[in-house]
């Protein structure tokens, strides 16, 4: 007899029923159960028949499914007399599994599409291989009682198919169909209900301009005909949004008219979580979308609702998640009614609201910027025994992390700050968390920034606190995901996070494990004028970095007199003036230097129109001279240099490709320097500035042609939602005992 311990994507995606299916042809007898690690598989049979059964649990996986481990031990016979679904089998520690939402499957989607079946036309088609399951769990067991499901009871057919091991809907806990499932309902603005088959008259309407508010698996879509030029102005003045990109839903075979994609990108298109993919516009089209910007953001329709959208003639939705602005996406109407003209809506409800996730490839690594629909709650598995631990996380891009033993549960992300209605959705979340995962922190971890409302909160709980440095966090986020639990030397370059000199730090080349940490190099503290303020206003940067720099500034225009002498006194002054070594504000700086973003309207917009302006021109290997002493990587040289450049006529796609080298080189420069002095061969690299297209893949190619191994964020974002995660991991090796 076969004993089979089988981890990954494993649970809540029709894995048993396919198990089942496999061991009556193949013949076995034994059982198949979800554990608290995966799914446990005892075989008995015929020798040519185990081989083949395995061989086919390999290559015929249900296509949510996918397999990190697959264990094969030996053991007594236990004279089975049949194969069984047994029940489920949870550890000591309790760690129970919650399925993430999956996209309609193929299956599914013929069926939508299929005059003659039962199903067909029907809104909230699902099966084990797909449908609603985070968005609609309210308590564990995860079975139907349980979920937003419970209000609709099952007709005869979706009960006999509920039940039978054989069918595609065996213990599919959201299965219906239109004579017992949820239903379709358009309103106006007002919340009335309008006449007329919903799905046509949102096609309508949609056709004529009209804003939708679009119900969809975990929260509300903002949608529009991404072909109509005055729907989208309209847009972007109802939701405040002059710049951003919005997202494109389209169908894969409408992709190739507005973006490019390759075999990896697919991959991810189609996948269960079917993320926003952020691919590289080509052609035109669709100017508006994502202005003065090289790429847009896709995503393949995932609830069937979305499907029945595809048609008349719609071919490419703007679908933004469906929140008042600075607030995080909502799940019932009546915050959207400002911004909303009709409401496509339904009657099953949204118990745990989840954003569209967004992923990158970025030319080697497929990136995560945003972590939510799709991806969680799966759970990591940490390199250290964690007790009970609550990381709080930072202030944007907002999460939290819960351990236990050697495993960690992030939260998906809440919204990009810390107010009111973001922390009610984040204190909620924990609640159920802490429930579902039978987690009561006895630790809590927090940021060193005192002024955080996730900080406050960790002070209020009366729990042991860990104060950790951001950029500590960020670097054990990455050895957390892969089981790294060592000295490395680690480059974390963001925005801001606040270091232990009280200074705002970004530019850091760091030597540590989860428990201290040292910092090597760092980029020279350049000033930050009124903080935010100068954030959101770069050109204020720009002056002040070139005031410092001793360069005349006066050519800077998008600057008045009056923000001139303020900024020049603080200088003087010292007062109300940060000091900071981050790179995301360099970026800033730069690009306001050179003219391109003088204000943004949006987080890194200034420095993404830096990145997109480079030269592609790879030969280009010049570089800006800049001296690194005692520790410190000097800026000044290099500001002054683009601006001499500037005045003398240098292109700016060419002093952006100038300013990339630079960083790369001093990186390398810095990394090789640090490797060598305490003969660490792992290297880490994170941050928000990770994300950069130039400078991430490049790092990556020259630090392993030197010989190093490098390691990057993968299940978690590169930028500040990871701090939760690595909080958690610091804070347990500050232990007393540890
Ligand atoms: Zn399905
Ligand atoms: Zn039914
Ligand atoms: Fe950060």
């Amino acid at each position: 007899m076969l004993l089979i311990n089988i981890t990954g994507v494993v649970q809540g995606v029709g894995f048993r029923p396919f198990i089942y299916k496999l061991a009556l042809e193949e013949k076995i007898s034994g059982y198949v159960l979800n554990s608290s690690a995966g799914v446990e598989i005892k075989a008995e049979g015929e020798e040519k028949y185990l081989e083949t059964f395995i061989e086919r649990i390999k290559n015929e996986l249900p296509p949510a499914a996918s397999i990190t481990e697959f264990i094969i031990k030996k053991c007594e016979d236990d004279n089975f007399q049949n194969f069984i679904i047994q029940k489920s089998r949870l550890n000591d520690e309790g760690l129970t599994f919650i399925p993430a939402d999956l996209a309609l499957c193929t299956d599914c989607l013929k069926e939508l599409n299929d005059k003659k079946d039962f199903r067909y036309d029907y809104s909230f088609i699902n099966c084990t291989n797909c449908g609603p399951r985070y968005s609609i769990i309210e308590a564990l067991p995860y079975d139907r009682p349980e979920t937003s499901m419970k209000n609709f009871p099952m007709c005869k057919t979706c009960d006999n198919e509920y039940k039978d091991p054989l069918n595609r809907r065996f213990h599919a806990q959201p299965v219906a169909c239109h004579n017992c499932g949820p239903h379709l309902k358009l309103l106006n603005n007002k919340l009335k209900t309008i006449k007329g088959d919903p799905i046509e008259e949102t096609i309508r309407l949609l056709k004529s301009g009209k804003v939708l508010g679009i119900k969809g698996i975990g929260g509300f879509h903002i949608c529009i005909d991404g072909e109509n030029k005055d729907a989208v102005k309209s847009l972007r003045q109802k939701k405040n949004r002059p710049h951003k990109p919005f997202a494109i839903m389209c169908q894969i075979e409408n992709i190739k008219e507005i973006a490019e994609y390759n075999i990896e990108e697919e991959k991810i298109l189609k996948s269960a979580a079917a993320p926003i993919v952020i691919l590289k516009k080509s052609g035109n089209f669709l100017k508006n979308i994502a202005p003065e910007n090289p790429n847009i953001g896709i995503f393949l329709p995932y609830a069937p609702l979305h499907y029945q959208l595809f048609q008349n003639g719609l071919k490419f939705l703007v679908m933004t998640s469906g929140n008042p602005p600075a607030e995080p996406i909502e799940k019932n109407e009546e915050k959207l009614t400002k911004i909303c003209d009709y409401f496509l809506t339904h009657n099953r409800d949204i118990i745990n609201k989840c954003d569209d996730s967004i992923v990158k490839f970025n030319k080697k690594e497929m990136q995560i910027l945003r972590r939510a629909r799709g991806y969680v709650p799966t759970r990591i598995k940490l390199p250290i025994d964690t007790i009970p631990t609550l990381g709080c996380g930072a202030e944007l891009k907002l999460s939290f992390s819960l351990t236990k033993g050697d495993s960690l549960l992030m939260s998906p992300y809440f919204g990009n700050n810390g107010n009111k209605t973001t922390m009610d959705f984040y204190l909620e979340t924990l609640a159920r968390y802490k429930k579902w995962f039978n987690i009561e922190p006895e630790l809590v971890a927090c940021d060193l920034q005192p002024d955080f409302s996730t900080t406050k909160f960790a002070e209020s709980l009366g729990l042991p606190i860990k104060r950790v440095q951001h950029h500590h966090a960020h670097m054990a986020s990455v050895m957390a995901e892969h089981n790294i639990n060592e000295q490395v030397i680690g480059v974390i370059y963001d925005g801001t996070g606040y270091g232990t000199d009280g200074n705002i730090w970004g530019g850091e080349i760091l030597m540590g494990d989860f428990k201290e940490f040292e910092r090597v190099y760092h980029l020279e503290y350049m000033p930050l004028p009124s903080g935010d303020s100068s954030i959101k206003n770069p050109v204020r940067l720009a002056y002040a970095y070139g005031l410092v720099s001793d360069c005349d500034m006066n050519y800077l225009s998008d600057i008045t007199k009056l923000e001139k002498q303020i900024i020049n006194k603080q200088i003087e002054n010292n007062f109300n003036l940060f000091q900071t070594s981050s790179i995301g504000r360099l970026f800033d700086a730069v690009s306001a230097i050179i003219g391109l973003k003088s204000k943004i309207s949006f987080e890194a917009e200034a420095a993404m129109a830096l990145e997109f302006i480079c030269s592609k021109d790879i030969n280009l290997k010049e570089i800006y001279n800049y001296r690194i002493e005692n520790g410190i990587i000097g800026v000044r040289e290099i500001i002054k240099e683009i601006i001499k450049d500037l005045h003398s006529g240098v292109s700016k796609d060419f002093i952006s490709r100038k300013f990339h080298n630079t960083i790369i080189d001093f990186t390398v420069n810095s990394v090789v320097k640090s490797a060598k002095k305490y003969g660490i061969k792992k290297i880490v690299l994170c941050g928000g500035v990770m994300l950069n297209g130039i400078i991430l893949p490049e790092l990556i190619n020259i630090l392993e042609l030197k010989g190093f191994s490098v390691y990057t964020n993968r299940m978690l974002p590169p930028g500040d939602s990871s701090v939760s995660a690595g909080q958690t991991l610091v804070a347990n090796s500050l232990r007393e005992g540890v």
